[in-house]
């Protein structure tokens, strides 16, 4: 794998090439050794318009993609954009996901986080682990990077909310479905078998050893639980606002341990995840004001 130091110099670097992944969703491809690990990301800046942080989609000697969902001014502005066009890029920054050579993965991926989640499965591949990469999405129009993952030759395994590809419900749900039919050992005991096809697979598949989710927060937090449940690590990768991705301006600050996600993630474990009172509740802007992903209850 290709690594290179903490860097946080601006590179103007011209846009290689666009891929238009779905209505809303464009792969930027730069010609440019960045280095960075999958799960890893880099401070796209748009001069006058903004700087934002961007997961790192693939990354080689040769080049690195980002995959950009536009939903607001910067990233719609990134969408203006034509090959040729330079941006500044910062990174690559913040911390990785972790996996050992022959290890069996889950990889859950929500939205444009079938991106990371792509780069993951290429790195696993590489050192011959097996991954099943779940990718969900409210329907199948607005599923991501499908044939790239199929192209490493794992497993994809697809949900839809309608129904309109794959399994029908949540993506979590399907993950539910996958561990029970390859359970962890505990203490030379299978756990218990949710289904008859779980009890079949149970005895030749091959335990998952880790569950690693990319998306919404409230998609990752049913991701933890789920994993948890198997008795499976689970590492994700979150999403916080973010000004400077290195630590000096304290926006991304995480209630209520104080940790700043740029430094401490944006990849964690659940086992910290889960303690932290805004995990699935709520995420903060720009000014940190709260912004509830539900209606909280009233009092
Ligand atoms: C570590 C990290 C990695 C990221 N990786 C990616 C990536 O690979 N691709 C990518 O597209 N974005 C990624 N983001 C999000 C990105 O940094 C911006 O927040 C996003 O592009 C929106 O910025 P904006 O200025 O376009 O919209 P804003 O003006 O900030 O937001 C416009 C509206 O869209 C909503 N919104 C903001 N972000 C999202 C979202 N992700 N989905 C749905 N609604 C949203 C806001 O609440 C607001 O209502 C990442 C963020 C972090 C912290």
């Amino acid at each position: 794998m290709n690594i290179k130091k903490f860097d946080s110099r601006f590179q103007i670097l011209p846009i290689a090439k666009i891929i238009q992944e779905n209505a809303t969703t464009r792969t930027f491809v730069f010609e440019h050794n960045l280095g960075g690990r999958p799960g890893q990301f880099l401070m796209m800046w748009i001069p006058g318009v903004d700087e934002k942080p961007m997961s790192i989609a693939f990354a080689d000697e040769k080049e690195f993609w980002v995959t950009v969902c536009a939903v607001g001014d910067f990233s719609q502005k990134l969408h203006t954009l034509h090959v040729g066009d330079k941006v500044g890029v910062r990174g690559p920054l913040g911390t990785h996901y972790k996996f050992r050579a022959g290890e069996h993965l889950a990889l859950v991926a929500g939205g444009y986080g079938a991106a990371p989640m792509y780069f993951v499965a290429h790195e696993a591949v590489k050192i011959g682990c097996k991954v099943e990469f779940l990718s969900g999405a409210r329907n199948k129009d607005l599923l991501l990077y499908s044939e790239k993952v199929l192209g490493l030759g794992v497993n994809l395994h697809i949900s839809t909310d309608d129904g309109s590809a794959g399994f029908k419900g949540y993506v979590t749900q399907l993950l539910d479905q996958i561990m029970a039919a390859h359970p962890a050992r505990h203490g030379g005991r299978l756990l218990q078998s949710t289904s008859r096809l779980s009890e079949t697979l149970a005895s030749s598949a091959q335990k998952i050893d880790q569950v690693f989710a990319c998306g919404p927060e409230v998609m990752m937090k049913a991701a933890g639980q789920v994993a948890e449940k198997h008795g499976v690590d689970a590492h994700m990768s979150m999403e916080k606002y973010m000004k400077c991705g290195i630590g000096v301006c304290g926006q991304c600050a995480i209630d209520d341990s104080g940790d700043l996600c740029c430094l401490k993630g944006p990849v964690m474990s659940w086992g910290y995840l889960k303690k932290l009172p805004e995990m699935g509740q709520y995420h903060r802007d720009a000014q940190g004001r709260k912004h509830y992903f539900f209606k909280p209850l009233a009092k």
